[in-house]
Formats: structure tokens, sequence, C-alpha cells
């Protein structure tokens, strides 16, 4: 096949030039007929990609792992990780990074096929994805960069025309997958176990270079990296906190060292307001509940820590205090972040020492009233307070007063204050029962546009229009608890 001309790859593959040991040359394996099915073009756009000949049929091909972009070196990358709390050595057993794309911008981003064949991390499993959970990480996704939370995102989703076994047969699919790197805490704690102290010490120069280069003429440039990704972590946390958002899995092969949302398996929103609120079949105890995500944030920062050690200091207790300090940060900087947001959500520009027993006061009362968590910052947002379950209780009642109270000793006018909500509270978000819906039309009938609805509601959350009206409606009560499977 002749080669499509260009489409706008500009690939530049900094990763593929590290020790051996972090990957491996393979080829995405070709499937039967492929066909697109969802396309990104602004995602494109930025990407200086040519809309037009990518979604081609030759361009799909590229999308398929059929023919490889010009300039792509296709690999697949290393890593170990703690699942569950366990650790395992793992790496990219169904994915395949095609190169690293230089945008027009001059931004340096991976463009990475997942659902491309085994690999030689693959182990028992089959290389493949299905449609459904592709389609969710797209969906998921682009709605969480829509509410300016940082996140990997997502390019492409094409049907293969193979099928995928799984507890049934389900259609293949691949998905095209962008984001600042893959690199995880968990190819640090690979690079630790199976390799030597320079090739740590590679991998580490290769992160700050990419990811944090500011601190490269540090002179303790390991912990200020340590330090940097806990801020980053810490901050991205405190984001999911703000919108509900439950990431389901956050093993550390599922965190990443460039502070974005990374893995979208199991995740979900939650409705309903509860701290313990778990989505994921497989969190039997759970480990990852909303209120957990903080705490396992900095125990998968405990991991990362651990294999910086060696690059720390000559001697290893002195290095593991460096460590632990920086490390005991985290809580501090989280809670900065959770605080700053909250005092966002309830329009609050100036700071005062009860702003946090006001804040939360008011989840307390949410969670006593089964408050749907969206809806319920969305009535404040709106000044529709009688729109909450908790409307008419004495305890809610007080609550308002106080924080209309609170909201009079803000310096700026109220109207200020409505504005800062309307930008730190979205009116939808990608809605369990919604997201199955279009899940269900797509997978099952063929049909993306109730898909594309949603998606297009869903992308620009903060904007309040009357198309999203509709979006904002919580499943009919009696549909039982919304569970989430690993989407493999
Ligand atoms: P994840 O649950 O997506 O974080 O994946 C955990 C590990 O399992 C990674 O090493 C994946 O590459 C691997 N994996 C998941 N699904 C498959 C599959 N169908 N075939 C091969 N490897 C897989
Ligand atoms: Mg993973």
């Amino acid at each position: 096949m002749t080669q499509l001309k260009e489409t706008g790859w500009n690939f530049d593959n900094s990763y593929a030039r590290l020790p051996k040991l972090f990957f491996e040359s393979v080829e995405p394996a070709p499937v039967q007929a492929p066909a697109l099915v969802i396309f990104n073009h602004s995602l494109a756009d930025e990407l200086g990609l040519d809309t037009k000949k990518l979604a081609s049929k030759e361009g799909v091909e590229q999308l398929a792992g059929n023919q490889l972009p010009a300039g792509a070196e296709p690999i697949a990358q290393a890593y170990a990780g703690h699942q569950f709390g366990n650790f395992t050595m793992l790496g990219d057993g169904r994915a395949v990074l095609l190169g690293e794309q230089v945008t027009p911008a001059g931004e340096r981003l991976d463009v990475q096929l997942k659902g491309s064949g085994r690999t030689r991390f693959s182990r028992g499993g089959d290389g493949r994805a299905a449609l459904g959970p592709m389609l969710r990480e797209y969906m998921i996704s682009e709605a969480m960069h829509a509410l300016r939370i940082p996140t990997n995102r997502s390019l492409a989703v094409v049907t293969t025309g193979e099928s995928v076994m799984r507890e049934t047969e389900l259609p293949g699919a691949v998905l095209t997958r962008v984001a600042a790197s893959h690199l995880r805490v968990g190819t640090f704690e690979y690079a630790a176990g199976a390799g030597t102290k320079e090739e740590l010490q590679a991998l580490a120069d290769y992160a700050i270079e990419r990811h944090y280069p500011d601190i490269e003429d540090n002179e303790d440039k390991y912990l200020a990296l340590f330090d940097e990704v806990v801020k980053r972590q810490a901050a991205l946390i405190a984001k999911w906190q703000m919108v509900g958002f439950i990431h389901g899995v956050m093993n550390t092969d599922n965190s990443s060292i460039s502070g974005e949302t990374f893995d979208y398996g199991p995740c979900a929103f939650m409705d309903e307001y509860h701290p313990a609120t778990v989505f994921s079949s497989i969190d039997m105890q759970g480990r990852y509940a909303y209120q957990n995500q903080p705490a396992i944030g900095q125990w998968n920062l405990a991991r990362f820590a651990e294999t910086l050690v060696p690059l720390l200091h000559e001697s290893q207790e002195h290095a593991v205090e460096m460590a632990q300090e920086i490390l005991s940060t985290y809580e501090e900087v989280y809670h900065n972040e959770w605080l700053a947001g909250m005092r966002a959500k309830l329009g609050l520009q100036q700071e005062e020492d009860e702003d946090q027993t006001l804040a939360e006061e008011l989840l307390r009362i949410m969670e006593a009233h089964r408050a749907d968590f969206t809806n319920t910052f969305r009535a404040l947002t709106l000044a529709q307070p009688e729109d909450t379950p908790m409307s008419g209780t004495e305890e809610f009642a007080q609550w308002f007063e106080q924080w209309q109270a609170r909201l009079d000793r803000e310096d700026e006018a109220t109207a200020s204050s409505y504005e800062v909500m309307k930008n730190a509270n979205p009116s939808v978000i990608p809605r369990n029962h919604r997201v199955e819906e279009a899940l269900e039309a797509a997978v099952e009938d063929g049909d993306y546009s109730v898909m594309e609805r949603l998606m297009n509601a869903l992308s620009d959350p903060y904007a309040y229009s009357s198309e999203q009206e509709e979006y904002t409606k919580l499943p009919e009560p009696g549909t039982g608890p919304y569970r989430t499977f690993c989407g493999t």
C-alpha cells in the first residue's frame, strides 16, 4: 500500500531513544476491515493533522494500525505497578506507542493505539479491545478535558471488523489516545526493579526534560521532580473531587508522572453525594472509593518516592528522610487545592477561616439528604436552592443563610460570585445512565447520534445552555446502583 502523504504527522520519538530496557519494538497487528466510527476534529487540528486525509479510507488504515504513519516508530512500553496494593510486572499488553507528535504549537504528545494487538507484555491477553470500552474512554476523557481537568485525550475510534471474546463475543475496536506522555509511577517502579541505577537516572532525566524542564538545573533535581509530581497529583485529585469523578482503578501503573488523568477503565461520575461511593465491580473493599482517592494518591506517590531513593542521596537513610519530607507536604497541598476548589464552587473569592466549615457543612447536609452532587451546586449557581432535596429543611435553611451572609462579606458584587460559581460548577457531567444509553445505541444499533448529542452537551459543561438541561436529569428511581467493569 502506498503511504498517505502530508497527513501532518510530525513525529520525533524521544522515548524510543531511552535504553532498550524501557520498551519493545513491535508493530500493530493488522485488522480485517477498519471503519472509522468517531473522530475528534478539533484535537486533530491541535495536533496539526489533516483531518480530511486522516478520516479518509487510507487514513483510517493508520488509525487501525494497518499502516504506519511516516515517522512512527511503534513500541510497547515496559512498566510495572501496584494493582490494588500488589506489585506486578506489566507493560503495554494491548497498546502501541506510534511516536510523539510535535504539534504546530511546539507541544510534544504521545500518540498511542490501544487495542492494537499482542506484545511481549500481553501475558494471557489477546491484545485487543472491545468497541464499548473504547467509546467509553473516548467520551469520558473528552468530557474531562472539557471540564478543564488534565487528562489524556482521544483522537479516534475505529472498529476492526473482527470480534473479541470476552464474556460474550463483542465487536473489536482500536482507540487512538493522545497524552502528554505515558510515563507512570509504574514506569519508575519497573526501572527501579529491573534496571541499573544509570537506567533509572536516564528515566528520571527524561521525565524532567519532558515535563518539568524548569527544574533541570536544580541542585537536587530528583527531589524537585518528586516535589513537582506531588503537586500535580494533589492538584489533579482535588479536581476530581470537585466534579465527583471516581477513577476506579488508581493503581500505580495508572498514575501519570505528568499529572494527567490516565487509564479510563471502571471510572464513573457520582450522582448522589456519598463519600463511600464505589462503582467498580472488582473494588470489593472500596479501596478506590471517592473519599479514599486523596489518600491513595499519596500512597501511590510513596511508591514513586521509593523508586527515586538511589538518586536522592548516597546515604539511603538521608534519601528516605528527604523523600518523606516532601511526601508529607502532599496533605497540605491537596487540602489547599480542595479548599480553593470548594471556595470557587461557593463563589468565594476571598478567604475566611470559616470557609472550610461552611463547605463541609453543606456536604454533610447533602449526604444526609442524598442530594445529587452536580445538581446541588448547579442549583446554587442558578440561585434556585428550592431545586435541591434539602430545601425546606431547617438545617439547609440555616446553612443557606450563613452562605448568603458570607457572600455579602465579599468585596466584589454578588454577580461576580455567581460568575465564579458558573465556572466552577459544571451544569452537566457524563451521567452514567446517559453514557450507557449512548453506548448501547452505538454498539447494539450502530447509531452514533445519541453519543454525538451527549458529547455536544458535554463539550462546554460550564455553558449553562438550554440544550444541556435535558442532560441534568437523574436516572429513573429504582434503576439500582450503577456498576462498572474493568474495560477490556
Ligand atoms: P489496565 O487494567 O488497562 O490498566 O491494564 C492492566 C494490564 O493488563 C496492562 O499491562 C495491559 O496492557 C494489560 N491488558 C489489559 N487488557 C489486555 C488484553 N486484552 N490483552 C493483553 N493485555 C491486556
Ligand atoms: Mg493501566
